[in-house]
């Protein structure tokens, strides 16, 4: 229920051009995960790759999934910035 404008700042970034553009693309939902291939009826795997325990989505991608829940585990870690 609340916004987030992450995209307006990270056109701001120092990050390479490629990540200002996945970023937009994913905070958009314009990324090709498999729940956005199967929407055209294009050939899709019906879960996560990684997990396989949950559809693929683009927030389950980034967020939700144990794999990368574990990434950004290791990078806050890594970053000294508690979970
Ligand atoms: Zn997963």
């Amino acid at each position: 229920s609340t916004a987030c404008y992450s995209w307006k700042l990270i056109w701001k970034s120092w990050a390479p051009p490629r990540v200002k553009f996945f970023h937009w693309l994913a905070n958009q939902d314009r990324c090709w995960t498999a729940e956005r291939l199967a929407h055209p009826g294009l050939q899709h795997h019906p879960r996560c790759l990684l997990c396989d325990q949950e559809p693929e989505t683009i927030r389950h991608l980034l967020l939700e999934c144990p794999f990368a829940r574990k990434a950004w585990h290791e990078v806050l870690a890594w970053l000294r910035i508690p979970a």
